[in-house]
């Protein structure tokens, strides 16, 4: 396929491009409020050193807006070393003093997967986590194929009736847009499978265990208005088969991968921050799970943007209404310019196809 080619070629470059890290610098942490399930509580946040994403690692070359692949040590790491970098992390911060608490483990890819965390390193990080009380809730991120119940069963045979959320990349519910423009690589049915699955442990074996969907907004070859729409009825799908919270990750333009090929090219822009604030109050309105908006990147010339007058104002206000579940209300003058984009432009639309781009 014409866009798995165009990734492969362009990851291989940025692999190239850059040494691979070693496990110590892979490992990251840093401690924040954010929207738990039962309300606002610290949240510890832990990138684990992985090898990297599977996907982005295979012969596809991962999807099109993704460099966290470039962020790993490319090579399996012994779980030794994994569990040393976790509980060093663990340990930089004051977590003891408070009552309850969320950790969210990012893999840069997928936790469930035994290639990029094996099963040793999950089960000890799961004791760890279930030796404190204060820990109510453990986040993990993975594509729907991991999300397998056997896994599942080895998780929650540690961690009891703790809170586990297992949040999936979706990134949109059209089937096109998400194979051809993301090339993500798996159905709609392939995620809502997923759902299923994670309702049926629920429902069965009585598992305190969630799904969340990461909402990708404006990925390559789609106009600012298609890109808003969009992402509202991915919403609405999602909330139809049942999944428990929603993400929305607005583009920005990662380092060596599609959507910097495009953007250098004068072919992509990332979306204006005005359409991320119509997708999350529309979603706050008409879809009844919570839904968080993500303001990485905001106001940078890499990320979403406005003018200079309202972006930083913006980003504090969507963390804040993000933590209440609110509407973000806000004017600018420079919101007529965006309204004259959505309603007019024509560039970039799902209808140019990816040869007619001059690429190389
Ligand atoms: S978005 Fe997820 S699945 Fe895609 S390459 Fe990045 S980590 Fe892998
Ligand atoms: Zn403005």
């Amino acid at each position: 396929m014409e866009i798995e080619n165009l990734c492969k070629e362009i990851r291989n470059r940025a692999f190239e491009r850059k040494e691979p890290k070693t496990p110590e610098q892979v490992g990251a942490s840093w401690y924040n409020d954010d929207l738990t399930y039962d309300g606002i509580s610290k949240t510890l946040f832990i990138i684990l050193p992985t090898p990297g994403c599977a996907w982005a690692l295979g012969d596809s070359g991962g999807c099109t807006m993704c460099s966290y692949v470039s962020d790993c040590t490319l090579e399996p790491i012994d779980t030794e070393t994994i569990i040393n970098i976790f509980n060093d992390h663990l340990s930089r911060f004051d977590i003891e003093s408070e009552d309850k608490i969320a950790v969210k483990l990012f893999a840069s890819g997928s936790f469930l997967n035994p290639y990029e965390l094996p099963i040793e390193a999950r089960d000890e990080i799961m004791t760890t986590l279930a030796n404190m009380d204060n820990v109510r809730e453990i986040i993990v991120e993975s594509r729907p194929e991991y999300v397998k119940e056997e896994y599942i069963d080895g998780i929650f045979d540690i961690i009891g009736d703790r809170l586990f959320e297992i949040s999936m990349g979706l990134e949109t519910s059209n089937d096109y847009t998400r194979l051809n423009k993301i090339n993500k690589g798996f159905t709609f049915e392939d995620f809502e499978n997923a759902v299923k699955l994670i309702q049926d442990l629920r429902d069965n074996k009585g598992y305190n265990i969630k799904s969340k969907a990461y909402i990708f907004v404006k990925p390559i070859l789609i106009s600012e208005s298609e890109a808003i729409d969009e992402a509202i009825q991915t919403a609405k799908d999602c909330e139809s088969i049942g999944v428990d919270r929603l993400s929305f990750c607005p583009a920005t333009i990662h380092s060596g991968t599609v959507i910097e090929r495009f953007w250098r090219k004068g072919a992509y822009q990332p979306p204006w921050i005005w359409s991320c604030i119509e997708i999350i109050n529309t979603v706050r309105r008409e879809v009844a799970i919570p839904a968080l908006l993500d303001t990485s990147g905001f106001g940078s010339r890499r990320g979403p943007y406005n003018c200079k007058k309202c972006n930083k104002d913006l980003k504090h206000m969507i963390i804040r209404c993000n933590l209440a579940q609110s509407p973000v209300e806000y004017d600018c003058e420079c919101k007529k310019e965006w309204m004259a984009e959505v309603n007019n432009a024509d560039m970039n639309q799902s209808k140019v196809k990816i040869k007619h781009i001059p690429l190389y």
